[in-house]
């Protein structure tokens, strides 16, 4: 079945959506994203995703096209036309096309930005066979710019890090600064050791993960300590427990890094308990 997808104002069959080859987007990866997860056919911390895509969109000077209410509209849409009861909802927004390639901004007053948002199902968000087992990551080098904290869509090193993974045996990467883990490829990195969260404290060098702030604020709620400071690959491979957060795998706890097992290399109490109560909660507060 072909998707209806939402291009600059317009719903419209998937293979009928266009954007031009001008488009910065395209050209030199100017433009930002956000991923929402949908469960139960409604919108996972939307405001979050809203707020953080507001603050991207304000680093790069591009003006936001469109006010919550519309936005939220064209997500409510896309989930009703398309029957999504569980999956996701991608939105990139572009500086636009100004017809011409230039490292110089377009004008905004001629170029407005390119608006992009389509779903994605996964019937196995909430019951997924990775959860069950844990994942295995390997490190690598952090490589990427030095502003991780802006959601552009330059995901070519991410993207890299994971084929890097798959080829090691494993299932994803752990990126690495001066021996200290930043984050995952596409996700935020924590480990638990004698009963407390750690995970690298907000700065340019991560994406502001909006699962990541919602799973800490679970965690202090149900008394679990929490440390927001950098560790390394060493302290992580031999911690009790490891796990990673995003929009789209929730908690998905992590049992092997760089081949070390974690505790007997399976998913560990807390981290699946931080699964269960995330998943609980962003369900009862879905709009
Ligand atoms: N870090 C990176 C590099 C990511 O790409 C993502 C997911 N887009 C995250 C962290 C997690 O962010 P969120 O919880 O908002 O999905």
């Amino acid at each position: 079945m072909s998707r209806i997808v939402y291009v600059n104002g317009t719903y419209l069959p998937e293979g009928e959506a266009t954007v031009s080859i001008f488009d910065r987007g395209f050209l030199m990866a100017d433009g930002v994203y956000e991923v929402t997860t949908v469960l139960d056919g409604k919108l996972i911390d939307f405001d979050g995703h809203l707020t953080r895509l507001q603050r991207s969109l304000d680093e790069l000077d591009i003006a936001n096209p469109m006010s919550r209410d519309e936005w939220l509209e064209v997500h409510r849409q896309l989930v009703a036309q398309n029957g999504v009861d569980q999956g996701m909802i991608y939105l990139q927004v572009t500086r636009g096309a100004p017809g011409d390639r230039d490292f110089i901004f377009p004008d905004p007053e001629t170029t407005t930005p390119t608006v992009v948002l389509f779903t994605q199902s996964n019937p196995t968000l909430i019951d997924s066979p990775k959860a069950a087992k844990g994942i295995k990551v390997i490190t690598i080098d952090d490589i990427r710019w030095g502003r991780r904290d802006i959601k552009t869509v330059q995901l070519l090193y991410p993207s890299m890090g994971k084929m890097m993974a798959i080829k090691a045996g494993a299932d994803d990467a752990w990126l690495t600064q001066d021996g200290e883990v930043t984050e995952g490829t596409s996700n935020n990195a924590y480990i638990i050791k004698n009963g407390r969260i750690i995970t690298r404290a907000l700065s340019n060098d991560i994406l502001h993960g909006i699962t990541r702030a919602a799973v800490l604020r679970f965690a202090r709620e149900a008394q679990m300590p929490v440390e927001e400071r950098s560790f390394t690959v060493d302290e992580a491979k031999t911690a009790d427990e490891a796990f990673v957060t995003s929009a789209s795998t929730f908690v998905m706890p992590v049992v092997e890094i760089d081949g070390a097992r974690l505790g007997e290399g399976k998913p560990g109490p807390m981290a699946l308990r931080l699964r269960e109560i995330y998943i609980e909660e962003s369900r009862k507060a879905a709009v």
